[in-house]
């Protein structure tokens, strides 16, 4: 286990972290640096719970030997990754947002919506033309029709597209339409997909697994880093719980614990996380006041009638009331909006 300890800790701090370390049975080896001073924590313990030390004071990181991603982590870089996407930065003090349907679904529909999120100020418009949807007679999308419809849209009103890509052999089709590849919540342990995905040269949005622990979340994005692809960011959409009210259980705390641990960016679907509408916004708030750098919103102008998601889409002018919320809210802690 190597301790990395607080630029400010003091003598009497580091003194304290040796102590409890040794009376856990760990021998010590110290390394004074210029800039801090790094522990090295020896013996074996595999159950040995880390908290137990970083939550001392004078700690900052505590990081395992045996930490299974080392790309994705903030022991590979301490400063935070930017992602340039054309003339979009998600990662950095802007927080960007990215908005429209469950699904595209026709030509006037993703265009009517592709003007609202315009307006809005937001960067990105998002809209599946492959759906995973968990029955095989739900709408499945409307494919590469679906795909330049978005792109059209987008391009007309000066946004950006992201859209998921389900399956290796889509890669490339998809690749001509998108400016980032969306890796679905089912899709996040399909290592085959994940390595393809590496090899290309367009961000990935990694989207939490249904039911993924956050080191299993990291794991997916070091598959892609691993293949040479630096843009990857994370999506937290939710997790299975034992809860039935909401959709999906919103894990608003992987926000700040993916920003410790990884230096990649992450945003937050509070659509999917939630699945009804008066959930949303509450939550889209939070996510922003947690620290997200991005936030993914559904929103649809005819919901009962939606193909797909009706229910979690925010009406346009609810999305747009929402939009000046968040940006007060960006404005308290530092940032824009
Ligand atoms: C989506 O964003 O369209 C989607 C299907 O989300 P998820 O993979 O998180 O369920
Ligand atoms: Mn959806």
């Amino acid at each position: 286990m190597v301790i990395i300890l607080d630029r400010k800790a003091t003598e009497a701090q580091v003194e304290n972290i040796v102590k409890h370390l040794e009376g856990f049975g760990f021998q010590i080896h110290k390394s004074v640096g210029a800039e801090r001073t790094i522990i090295g924590a020896i013996g074996v313990k595999p159950n040995f719970d880390t908290r137990n030390i970083s939550i001392l004071d004078g700690v900052e990181e505590v990081y395992r030997v045996t930490t299974p991603y080392k790309l994705a982590g903030r022991s590979f870089q301490e400063h935070d990754t930017v992602i340039k996407i054309k003339d979009v930065e998600l990662g950095g003090n802007k927080i960007v947002m990215i908005a429209g349907p469950c699904s595209v679904e026709s030509e006037d529909q993703i265009f009517r919506l592709a003007k609202v999120v315009a307006k809005s100020g937001a960067q990105i418009l998002r809209g599946g033309a492959f759906k995973p949807r968990t029955s095989p007679y739900s709408f499945q999308g409307m494919g590469e029709e679906g795909l330049k419809l978005m792109r059209a849209a987008a391009d007309e009103n000066n946004l950006l597209v992201v859209t998921e890509v389900m399956q290796m052999d889509q890669i490339e089709l998809i690749d001509q339409y998108t400016d980032i590849f969306q890796l679905g919540a089912r899709n996040m342990q399909n290592f085959s997909l994940l390595k393809e995905l590496g090899k290309t040269n367009k961000p990935v949005m990694v989207k939490r697994g249904i039911a993924a622990t956050i080191e299993e979340w990291l794991m997916s994005a070091e598959y892609i880093l691993s293949g040479g692809n630096k843009d990857v960011f994370f999506c937290e959409r939710g997790i299975r719980t034992f809860e039935n009210y909401t959709r999906n259980t919103f894990d608003l705390s992987a926000i700040p614990v993916i920003h410790k641990k990884s230096h990649l960016p992450i945003i937050a679907d509070p659509s999917h996380a939630t699945g009804l509408r008066d959930q949303v916004p509450p939550m889209a708030r939070a996510a922003v006041a947690a620290g997200a750098d991005g936030l993914m919103i559904e929103i649809h102008d005819d919901p009962e009638n939606a193909l797909s998601d009706g229910p979690q889409a925010l009406l346009p002018d609810t999305y747009s009331k929402l939009m000046e919320e968040l940006r007060l809210i960006a404005i308290a802690i530092g940032r824009t909006l």
